[in-house]
């Protein structure tokens, strides 16, 4: 194959293309990160639904590089085609791979639609036939669709206020300018069918499968990731179609919990993470206003952490061996502390 010049390009929101050399770059950044006094132990066997981008990608590389664990992970990735090349995760991933290969760790990925009743089954093949028990399960999709698995109907989450329009700011990331956005409120139809995609059923379809085929070992923990974010996003985010379906994915965890604790002595959680610059999260509006703005008093804090060094943070204080996690009122891990510091909200 010919060298080849890649310039981005970008769509709305969206960069359609990936630079393979960045995207090795960034990966080795993370492992750095997480291997930097790494105990090198800890966890044995991880599965990580979602594994190629973002908190996910930062969850694999953090039970890998930093506990030790042999890893599987679960992504919808897509490999280059001819002069096209592949997708960041594809990169991601491809980098992630030899960097294990290279320390003497293992990771197997499965390339496909983890909504499907196929997928989840070759996972759960893949991990009986390697004798795993899983003491870590990391469930963090995001995706515009889901296909219900039991009745083949397609949903599509959608991002709309409650009740009424929603007028505010936005950054447009194609022409770099300050817009106003006005969004039309949600029907009752959006919100079953963001609920369907982001909120907990399908988390609860994938503990179901691993619990069923014993290779959920003993004390297994499983966490989800979730967001609230400041008053300022409310409309959009908490108290919109994608707040009730985190709020559905919170109710799960409450019910897996229960089934986890009475199956193997394990534990179901809810972390609530940081507000970051992910795939998902740009698609959001509004919110890369707010998170450009963060992101620079942050900085000047001293506070800011990108996917890493917030699962890092997150094993560290609260899910890696040995730790207790410390909850909220809800019940939930809120290792977006520094976010929703008093300090930074009020000059945000
Ligand atoms: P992301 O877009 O970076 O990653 C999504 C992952 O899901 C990728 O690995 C992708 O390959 C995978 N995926 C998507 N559809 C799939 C499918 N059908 N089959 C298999 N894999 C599929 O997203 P992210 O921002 O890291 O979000 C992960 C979780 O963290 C979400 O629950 C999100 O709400 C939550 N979260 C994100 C933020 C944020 O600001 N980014 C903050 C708090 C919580």
């Amino acid at each position: 194959m010919p060298a080849q010049v890649i310039a981005p390009r970008i769509r709305g929101f969206i960069c359609l293309n990936a630079h393979p050399v960045g995207c090795a770059a960034n990966v080795r950044e993370q492992v750095d990160l997480m291997s930097r006094g790494a105990p090198g132990q800890g966890i044995k066997d991880a599965l990580v639904i979602g594994s190629s981008t973002g908190y996910g990608l930062s969850s694999l590389l953090c039970t890998v590089f930093r506990y030790g664990a042999r890893a599987v992970g679960v992504c919808l990735e897509r490999p280059p085609n001819g002069d096209k090349p592949a997708s960041a995760g594809w990169y991601n991933l491809a980098e992630a791979h030899r960097l294990a290969r290279a320390a003497g760790r293992s990771i197997t990925t499965v390339n496909g639609d983890a909504y499907t009743d196929e997928i989840r089954q070759r996972t759960v093949k893949l991990l009986k036939d390697s004798g795993a028990k899983l003491d870590t399960i990391v469930y963090s999709l995001a995706s515009p669709k889901r296909v219900d698995p039991r009745t083949g109907t397609t949903y599509a989450s959608v991002l709309k206020p409650l009740g009424a329009t929603y007028r505010s700011k936005s950054i447009s990331l194609g022409s770099d300018q300050i817009v106003e956005v006005e969004i039309a409120p949600a029907t009752d139809a959006d919100v079953e069918a963001t609920r369907k995609v982001m909120g907990g059923e399908d988390w609860e379809l994938w503990l179901a499968a691993l619990l069923e085929a014993g290779v959920v070992g003993p004390g297994c923990r499983t966490v989800a990731y979730s967001y609230i974010g400041p008053e300022l996003t409310y409309p959009i985010y908490r108290s919109g179609t994608i707040g009730k379906a985190k709020e559905h994915l919170e109710q799960t965890a409450i019910a897996l919990d229960r089934t986890l604790r009475e199956a193997v002595g394990g534990a179901a959680y809810i972390s609530v993470n940081k507000a970051l610059v992910t795939q998902a999260s740009s698609a959001i509006p509004v919110v890369p206003l707010y998170i450009s703005i963060l992101y620079k008093l942050m900085k000047a804090k001293g506070t800011h952490e990108g996917t890493a060094a917030q699962i890092r943070r997150l094993y560290e204080t609260h899910l890696g061996p040995g730790r207790t996690p410390a909850l909220d009122a809800a019940g939930r891990i809120r290792i977006d502390d520094w976010e929703m510091d008093s300090d930074v909200q009020r000059e945000v």
